[in-house]
Order: structure tokens, then C-alpha cells, then sequence
């Protein structure tokens, strides 16, 4: 369903308020996106992420009586739009790990005014695509890190090939999942010399290649600036080839800054999170598996909305704790990232919703 920014949202169905109201933070920033994580495990153990031996055998994997419900989750979010979220995306963890995930997707797409998209790893999508598109999923971003078996091997750390996801990639546009977008992260030394050949690849496919910068999230991943490719290098070294120019972003709060190969084979996105932070339009929420709101990526500690969704507290309270909680949001961690005094310990993404 397409959703026009800024545009007033229809009425809630059910208990939650009737009129979406627009909520602002301390920086004036308003709530639009709520990211879901909707299982903390994954089939990939990709280092920059979920490295394996932080993440392999005896790792405390969340007890599925500590995971909110499908009725949590399809509460909270009701709630939400109330509040102004008009995007979802699930994610996790890989999320097509969790079971029924069809069904959470199906009463979601029942709400009025949502936009409702998926990230993934891709692995499972070539049997899920048609059931998350008959179910009413709009929108898919596929990872995918190269196109070269060795180095995806190597990066996914499960030994999973590329056509596994190439044939993942292939399920969810034959089923209608468009436009669909790949996210790339780079990391130096290890699948820059990917770059090109993806970009060659998905020019004229209609599909949005993002190379994502490395980022310090989380403290498993042992992140080091050095390892950061800038996009700046990339959009130098993809415009050698084939010269591109940017282009304006398709609404505020954009992450990814857009660029178009000049010829006409399309869009490219680069996300520059440590080279330049784009905390200034940050509208997104992230929902933990657990029921935890975190109001930045970076954030250190969450916000218990679970004990207060389990207390027997209405919707005329929920949403009075969740609108206190973005109104007293300062987050800005990309723009302060590297001075003194910010937290030292951070929310893995698996755990948070990438
Ligand atoms: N498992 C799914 C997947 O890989 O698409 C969804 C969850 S994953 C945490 C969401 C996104 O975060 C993926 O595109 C992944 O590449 C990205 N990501 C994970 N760790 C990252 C890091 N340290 N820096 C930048 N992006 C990262
Ligand atoms: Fe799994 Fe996605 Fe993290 Fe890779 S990036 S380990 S696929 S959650
Ligand atoms: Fe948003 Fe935090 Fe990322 Fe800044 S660092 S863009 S506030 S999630």
C-alpha cells in the first residue's frame, strides 16, 4: 500500500486512539518507524553481527514464553498508529526463522495506514515469498554481502551459498515483493572487492543495491574504524566506472542517500552511518523480541514495555508510556560517536532489530 509522508492517517481500528497524532521528540523529530524483532536467532552467523564465537553453542538465546505474543506485538503496534508510525519492518535475528511468521504479517496488514516490510537474509525466502505476499507484505530488503561463493561463505560463517539467496531474491519478485532492496555491508579487506562486481550485477535489475557502512553496533563484533569502507570511497570508485549522480531523498528521514548511474541503469544507496551520522530526521523506535523499546540503535538500555502489557494496563496507558518515552528522546550517537562519555555497552543488533 503506498503511504504519502506527512499524509493524515486513517482512523485506528480497535481500542487504540482514533486520530493518529504526530509525536515529537526532544529534537523535534517525529515517531514514524517501528522496527520489530521478532526472534533474536538466525541461520547466518555473519561476524559483523552475530559472530560465532560469541553466538555458538551455549549462547542465552531468549525462552519463547519471554518473546512477545503475535496479540502482543499486533496490540503494541495498533497503539502505535494512534501515534504516528506508519512504517513496519520485521526483522530480528533472521525473522523468517520465526515460526508462523505469515500470520503476524497477515493481522498487521490488517491495520489501516501501514506500510508493512521485511528484512532478511534471504535463505528461507525462496519458500516463504508467496505466503508473506498472500498474507500482505509490501515490501522486501534482502542482504546479501557478494556474489562470490567464497567470500559470502566466508562472511555468512554457515558455508551458505550465493544462489541460495539469488534464488531468494528471484521468489519474492516473482511474487510481486517489489521494489525490492538489497543491503550490502562492507567491510574492508574482507568483501571490498565485491563492491564492483555487485554493482555491475544489479545495474538495469530494477533492484536498489545499499552498501551499508560497517557500524560499532553492538559488542560482539570486535568493530574497528579501520575496517569502515566510507561510502565516499565507494561512490568514487562505482562512478570510475559508471558515472552516477545523486539524487534527492524520496521523503525526510531517509537513511540511505540515493544516487542514479547516469546512463539510466538505475539507483544505488549508500548508508553512512559512521562517516556522516543522519541523527537529524532519526524517526525510527525499535521494538525488542522481548518487549523492549529502544529509541536508538545504540542505546544501551531499554524500556520494559512488556511488564506494563502483561500488568493488565488499557490502551489509554500503553500509549501515555510510549508517548512519554518518545517525547524525552535525545539519541543522536552517530553525531557524538568517538567523544568521551557516551555508553560503552550497546544492544546487539539480533537482539534489537537491524
Ligand atoms: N537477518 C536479517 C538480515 O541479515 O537481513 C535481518 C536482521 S540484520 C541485523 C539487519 C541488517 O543489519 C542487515 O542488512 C545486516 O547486514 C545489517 N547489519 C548487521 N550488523 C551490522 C553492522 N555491524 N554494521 C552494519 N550493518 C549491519
Ligand atoms: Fe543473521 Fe542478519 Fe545478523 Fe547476518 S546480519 S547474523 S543474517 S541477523
Ligand atoms: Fe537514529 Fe541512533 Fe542511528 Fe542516530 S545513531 S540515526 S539516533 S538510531
Amino acid at each position: 500500500m503506498n503511504i504519502r509522508e506527512n499524509a493524515p492517517l486513517q482512523p485506528a481500528t480497535g481500542t487504540s486512539p482514533p486520530v493518529a497524532e504526530v509525536v515529537h521528540d526532544q529534537r523535534g523529530r517525529p515517531l514514524r518507524d517501528l522496527r520489530i524483532s521478532v526472534t533474536d536467532r538466525c541461520n547466518f552467523r555473519c561476524p559483523y553481527c552475530m559472530p560465532r564465537a560469541v553466538f555458538g553453542s551455549g549462547y542465552p538465546y531468549l525462552k519463547r514464553a519471554e518473546l512477545l505474543s503475535f496479540e502482543e506485538i499486533i496490540r503494541i503496534v495498533r497503539i502505535f498508529t494512534g501515534l504516528g508510525v506508519r512504517k513496519i519492518r520485521l526483522t530480528g535475528g533472521e525473522p523468517l526463522l520465526r515460526q508462523d511468521l505469515h500470520k503476524l504479517v497477515a493481522q498487521l496488514a490488517e491495520l489501516p495506514g501501514i506500510e508493512l516490510a521485511l528484512t532478511t537474509n534471504g535463505a528461507l525466502l525462496g519458500q516463504q515469498a508467496r505466503a508473506l505476499k498472500a498474507a500482505g507484505l509490501d515490501r522486501v530488503t534482502v542482504s546479501l554481502d557478494a556474489l562470490d561463493d567464497p567470500t559470502f561463505r566466508a562472511m555468512n560463517d554457515v558455508d551458505f551459498p550465493v544462489a541460495g539467496v539469488l534464488e531468494g531474491i528471484e521468489a519474492a519478485l516473482a511474487a510481486g515483493l517489489a521494489p525490492l532492496k538489497i543491503n550490502m555491508v562492507v567491510k574492508r579487506g574482507t568483501n571490498d572487492h565485491a563492491v564492483l562486481p555487485m554493482a555491475r550485477h544489479f545495474r538495469n535489475s530494477g533492484i536498489m543495491l545499499r552498501f551499508i557502512e560497517y557500524m560499532d553496533v553492538g559488542n560482539a563484533n570486535g568493530w574497528r574504524l579501520e575496517d569502515v569502507v566510507p561510502s565516499a570511497e565507494l561512490t568514487a570508485l562505482i562512478g570510475n566506472e559508471f558515472p552516477i549522480e545523486p539524487v534527492s531523498p524520496a521523503y525526510p528521514g531517509e537513511v540511505a542517500e540515493r544516487w542514479r548511474y547516469r546512463d539510466g541503469a538505475g539507483e544505488i544507496g549508500f548508508i553512512s552511518s559512521v562517516t556522516k551520522a543522519f541523527c537529524g530526521d532519526c524517526n525510527r523506535l525499535r521494538l525488542s523480541i522481548e518487549g523492549a523499546l529502544f529509541t536508538c540503535l545504540f542505546a544501551h538500555q531499554g524500556h520494559d514495555l512488556r511488564t506494563l502489557l502483561r500488568s493488565g494496563a488499557d490502551d489509554a496507558a500503553l500509549a501515555s508510556d510510549l508517548r512519554a518515552l518518545w517525547q524525552a528522546r535525545e539519541d543522536r550517537y552517530s553525531e557524538l560517536r568517538g567523544r568521551t562519555g557516551i555508553p560503552l555497552r550497546k544492544i546487539e543488533m539480533s537482539y534489537i532489530g537491524g
